[in-house]
């Protein structure tokens, strides 16, 4: 059984409650370590992220930017960003948990930059972001 540390809770108090209870879940399925690397993102990071073409957002439209942060990055571990594999295993944990947790029953639904328009394949994508996870609300 996965237990969050300390940096990841630190993070994972950042977020949207929805978000938090998927993220709970998520760790009690996931087959390997999980680690929140960032949930709510101030003005500066933002902007920084931006300009390094890491984020096609700027403040304040990424909704890592609300507070309570919509939108959370997080990573397989051991961290091996060349094994996509393990981040689509992640994925398949997400999504089953958001399931498990009938994220739907509370309005929302999740999104992942592995799959941004939810069609479910990630050959159709200009940008992949494999650690990002977002709320959408249905009636978006
Ligand atoms: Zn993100």
């Amino acid at each position: 059984m996965w237990t969050w540390s300390q940096a990841s809770q630190t993070e994972l108090e950042s977020c949207h409650p929805a978000l938090q209870q998927v993220l709970h879940q998520a760790l009690l399925l996931s087959p390997f370590d999980l680690r929140i690397l960032e949930g709510h993102r101030d003005e500066n990071t933002q902007t920084a992220l931006f300009r390094a073409g890491r984020s096609q957002l700027r403040w304040p439209h990424s909704k890592h930017n609300s507070m309570p942060s919509r939108a959370v990055d997080i990573i397989p571990l051991p961290l091996d960003w060349a094994n996509t594999f393990a981040f689509h295993v992640m994925c398949g944990v997400m999504y089953a948990a958001a399931a498990r947790i009938d994220l739907t029953a509370q309005g929302w639904r999740l999104r992942t930059g592995q799959d941004w328009n939810g069609n479910w394949r990630n050959t159709d994508q200009s940008f992949h972001d494999a650690p990002h996870f977002e709320l959408i609300a249905l009636e978006d």
